[in-house]
């Protein structure tokens, strides 16, 4: 029996590779998505329903004809630096758009749902080691939005019995292996691809967001996920409820902090190419360290990342910036 499942903001980074593993897994990933920021020519592994999430009809229409036995939940407003200067855009768009979606799901009956949440749930807790159980304060809109719907579905699971999976993102970064799909933002705002766009000639520099923090080398300090290693955790999270688990939250990272200079330097390597360096002011928003410590989805998903290794990430990017289909 084909089984789909509702894939929100699946023509975008993280989404269109999630659809590519569902599909892997014997899924049939519908995406929804308003192409807003996503693209059309990312829908590769299943139908794409154009919509919004704030079309409450269209959204009932797309869930009664697939009835999908599940939702994943990747669209959303997601740039820390867009949402310290317009927090009202993040606060309408993304909790509105979350509650329309699980208010849809509990109507047609659906209780299993994937949720996108991020580390910048925790904000700045500076030598905190970051998993499942600790606090959360986010210091810009972004992350405030995203706890915001992580509470949400805590009420709505009590109220309804809807069955969650949150997964806490650390840095996303790569691309498929196979350069199928890849991160592609108008404007771009994140170090890796900015960087590999400026190695191409594509910009004219990088520009290091702060060089004075209080870290090894002056600069932030973060842990990139290859986001195919992303999204084979959230098939597996899809199957954990599939099983009839309860409610989880797992935060996703390797364990390792890399600084912007690091970043830096492995690209250098991986491309053999010089990369242009503007020394800049810190940008507001930014925490110092974000990195995980939680092993949980390894111990309770049995989640096993393949491609942990920082060169093999901006390698992988990098051929993706290379593909005809990326337009920077
Ligand atoms: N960064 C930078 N220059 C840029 C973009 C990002 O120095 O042009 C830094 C940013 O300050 C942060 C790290 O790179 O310390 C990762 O930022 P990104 O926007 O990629 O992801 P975020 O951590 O905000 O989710």
């Amino acid at each position: 029996m084909v089984q789909h499942v509702l894939v929100t903001g699946g023509a975008g980074y993280v989404g269109s590779h999630a659809c590519k593993a569902l599909k892997r897994a014997g899924y049939v990933p519908v995406c929804y998505d308003n192409l807003s920021t996503g693209w059309r020519n990312a829908v590769k592994f299943g139908p794409l329903e154009e919509g919004d999430l704030h079309d409450r009809a269209r959204l009932d229409e797309v869930i009664a004809h697939y009835k999908p036995i599940a939702i994943m939940h990747f669209a959303a407003l997601s740039l820390v630096g867009e949402s310290m200067k317009n927090p009202s855009k993040y606060w309408a768009t993304n909790v509105n758009c979350a509650l329309n979606l699980i208010e849809a799901a509990i109507d047609a009956g659906i209780d299993k749902f994937v949720f996108s949440s991020t580390c910048a749930t925790y904000g700045d807790q500076d030598g905190v080691v970051l998993d499942e159980t600790t606090p959360q304060f986010p210091i810009n809109a972004y992350g405030g939005s995203k706890r915001a719907i992580e509470d949400m579905l805590r009420d709505f699971g009590a109220s309804h019995g809807l069955r969650s999976v949150i997964f806490r993102y650390f840095n996303v970064a790569g691309a498929d292996p196979e350069a199928e799909v890849g991160e592609q933002h108008v404007p771009e705002t994140h170090l890796i691809p900015l960087m590999l766009d400026a190695i191409a000639g594509k910009r004219a520099a990088l520009t290091v967001f702060g060089s004075d923090y209080d870290t090894a080398d002056g600069t932030c300090i973060r842990d990139y996920v290859h986001v195919s290693d992303l999204v084979d955790a959230h098939v597996l999270g899809l199957k954990w409820l599939e099983e009839g688990n309860p409610s989880e939250v797992f935060c996703l990272g390797t364990g390792n902090g890399f600084s912007v200079r690091d970043v830096i330097s492995q690209s250098r390597s991986v491309t053999n190419q010089e990369v242009p360096i503007i020394e800049g002011e810190r940008r507001p928003g930014d925490a110092v360290v974000l990195v995980s410590g939680s092993v949980k989805a390894k111990d309770v998903l049995g989640w096993q990342p393949q491609r942990t290794d920082l060169g093999t990430m901006i390698g992988d990017a990098w051929r993706w910036h290379q593909a005809p289909e990326y337009e920077a």
